[in-house]
C-alpha cells in the first residue's frame, strides 16, 4: 500500500514588543501580574471609542517583511472580523483580510503567503473546580503579527526548523522576544495527508491543531496526527476541524469543526483610515535591519571557520556573536598568530556558564573583550594552566579586571623557572620509588603518574609538557 505522505502549513502569531498597545496607548507588557491593569475604554471596547494605529507595530511588521524578503504592501488596510467571545471585549478582532501588510516571502525554502498585523484578544482563567471563569484584559489589543506559510512543509523536524529560523530572526530585528512557553510566539499547525494512487494525487482533509506552546509540541503533534489521520483514511475520512494538543497525554484531542471566512463576515474597519506603507519610509526601514542569522552564519563560516553545532553556538544569540568577533579581533594584539580556539571555547562554555549561573545577561557583562582575548593569550602562550583559567575568568567575571592583574595579585602565573621546576621534581622522583623504577623498566606511561604528582605539589602552577620533559631527563 502507498504511503501517506503529510502536508504541512504554518500560521503562527507573535506579539510584538512595542511600548502601546495596536490601537490604543495602554501600556503593552507580558510582565503585569495584576490583570485588568492596562487597559483603557478604548481596549475595553466601550462605545463611542476610536482606535488609532500604532506606527511602531506597523513597522515591525515591515522590517519582518523585508528580512523574509517579501513584497511590502503598498495599499494596505484593516478589517473586522467578527465573533463572540468573552476574551474579545468589541466583539470583533481587527485584523487584515484582503490586503496583508505583506505578500510571498520564504524562509527555509519555504514559500509564505502572507504577514498581517491583527490585535491579540483577553485571556480567560477558568476555575479547575468549575466554579466559573475569570477574564484578564490586560493582553487585549496588544499588537499581534500573523506569518502564513503555503503548505510546503513536509515533516515535523522541517516544521520545527522553520519555527526555530523564524524565532531568531524575530529576536535579531529586536521586535519580539518570541518565547513560545509565554505565548509570545503561537504556532497552529495545518496538516493533512496524502497519496499518490494510479497516478493522481489524492489529497485528504487538513485539520489544524491549536495550543502549542513549545517546539516539542510542534513536533509531537505533527507524528501524532500523520499515524492518526492515516489510521482514520484506512476506513473512512479524516474530518475538518480544529484540534488541540495534549501537553500531558500527547495527543491531539477535537475542539470545534472548523469554521469558515464567512462565519466571520469579515468587513473593512469603518474607523481606521487605509494606510500607504510608503508614508512609513520603508527605505529608512530597510537600512536599519541588522545583519540577520543567515547572513551571519554565511560570514561566519567564512571568516571564522566554524561550522555545525560550534558555529550555531554563537549564532544562537547575537550579543554573543558580537563579543566573539570583539574578542577575537583583539587577539591580535597580543599574538598575530594565536587562533580562536581556546578564546571560542572559554567564551561559550565557561563564560556563558557563569553568564547563565548568575542570571544575568551579555548586557551588564563586566569582562570586556580584550581581556578576554588577553586570557586566551596567556593560556595558549603557556603562562596559566586550565585549572588557573578558570579560576582568573571567575574573578575577571566578578571584578571586570585584566587578567594579568589578576594572575599576578592572586599569584597563579605557571612557574617556569627550571631549577625551581627541578627542585619540586627530584623531590617527586625521591617519594615515589615504585613508580620510578616501573619507569626505569620501560613502563613509559608511569611517567605521567609523576607529573600529576609534581602538578598537586606545584597547585597547578606548572606546565605538564615542561614537567615531563624535565622527568624524562632526569630518568634517563
Ligand atoms: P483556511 O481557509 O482553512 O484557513 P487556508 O487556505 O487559508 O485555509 O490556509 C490556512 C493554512 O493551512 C495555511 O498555513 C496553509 O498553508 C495551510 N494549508 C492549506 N491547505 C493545506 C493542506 N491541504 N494541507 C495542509 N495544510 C494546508
Ligand atoms: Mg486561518
Amino acid at each position: 500500500m502507498p504511503e501517506y505522505i503529510p502536508t504541512i502549513g504554518l500560521e503562527i502569531h507573535v506579539e510584538l514588543k512595542t511600548e502601546t498597545k495596536m490601537f490604543c496607548d495602554s501600556p503593552n507588557n507580558p510582565e503585569e501580574k495584576n490583570p485588568n491593569t492596562n487597559v483603557c475604554p478604548v481596549c475595553l471596547g466601550h462605545p463611542g471609542t476610536l482606535p488609532t494605529i500604532n506606527k511602531k507595530a506597523v513597522e515591525a511588521v515591515i522590517k519582518v517583511g523585508m528580512a523574509l524578503g517579501g513584497e511590502i504592501n503598498k495599499f494596505t488596510k484593516f478589517d473586522r472580523k467578527n465573533y463572540f467571545y468573552p476574551d474579545l471585549p468589541k466583539g470583533y478582532q481587527i485584523s487584515q483580510y484582503d490586503q496583508p501588510l505583506v505578500i510571498g516571502g520564504s524562509l527555509n525554502g519555504v514559500k509564505l503567503r502572507r504577514v498581517h498585523l491583527e490585535e491579540d484578544t483577553g485571556r480567560l482563567l477558568h476555575d479547575p473546580s468549575g466554579e466559573g471563569s475569570l477574564v484578564d484584559y490586560n493582553r487585549a489589543g496588544v499588537p499581534l503579527m500573523e506569518l502564513v506559510t503555503e503548505p510546503e512543509i513536509k515533516s515535523a523536524e522541517e516544521a520545527v526548523s522553520f519555527a526555530k529560523e523564524l524565532q531568531l530572526i524575530l529576536r535579531y530585528l529586536g521586535v519580539s522576544t518570541a518565547d513560545m512557553e509565554r505565548g509570545q510566539m503561537r504556532v497552529e499547525v495545518n496538516i493533512s495527508l496524502g497519496k499518490w494512487s494510479k497516478g493522481n494525487w489524492k489529497q485528504g482533509t487538513k485539520v489544524e491543531i491549536k495550543n502549542l506552546n513549545s517546539f516539542s509540541a510542534v513536533s509531537g503533534s505533527i507524528e501524532y496526527e500523520t499515524k492518526r489521520q492515516a489510521e482514520v483514511m484506512k476506513t473512512g475520512k479524516v474530518k475538518h476541524e480544529t484540534r488541540g494538543w495534549d501537553d500531558v497525554k500527547h495527543v491531539t484531542v477535537s475542539q470545534r469543526s472548523k469554521e469558515e471566512a464567512h462565519d466571520y463576515r469579515y468587513f473593512p474597519e469603518p474607523d481606521l483610515p487605509p494606510l500607504e506603507t510608503e508614508s512609513l519610509n520603508p527605505e529608512a526601514l530597510k537600512i536599519s535591519l541588522p545583519e540577520l542569522p543567515g547572513d551571519k552564519r554565511e560570514r561566519f563560516k567564512k571568516e571564522y571557520n566554524l561550522e555545525g553545532s560550534k558555529l550555531e553556538s554563537l549564532i544562537i544569540d547575537q550579543d554573543l556573536a558580537e563579543f566573539f568577533e570583539e574578542s577575537v579581533s583583539e587577539i591580535k594584539e597580543f599574538d598575530s598568530n594565536s587562533s580562536h580556539q581556546t578564546l571560542f571555547n572559554y567564551l561559550t562554555s565557561d563564560l556563558v556558564g557563569l553568564i547563565k549561573e548568575s542570571g544575568t545577561s551579555f548586557k551588564e557583562l563586566k569582562v570586556k573583550p580584550e581581556h578576554l582575548a588577553h586570557l586566551s593569550f596567556l593560556i595558549d602562550s603557556g603562562r596559566i594552566g586550565s585549572r588557573q583559567a578558570k579560576d582568573v575568568l571567575r574573578k575577571m567575571f566578578e571584578t571586570g579586571a585584566d587578567p594579568e592583574e589578576i594572575i599576578k595579585s592572586e599569584n597563579l602565573e605557571n612557574i617556569s623557572d627550571e631549577s625551581e621546576l627541578e627542585t619540586v621534581i627530584k623531590k617527586i622522583i625521591e617519594a615515589n620509588p615504585v613508580a620510578v623504577g616501573d619507569y626505569k623498566k620501560g613502563k613509559t606511561a608511569s611517567v605521567q603518574f609523576l607529573v600529576g604528582k609534581a602538578m598537586a605539589e606545584l597547585r597547578g602552577r606548572g606546565n605538564p609538557e615542561k614537567l615531563k620533559e624535565i622527568f624524562v631527563r632526569l630518568l634517563t
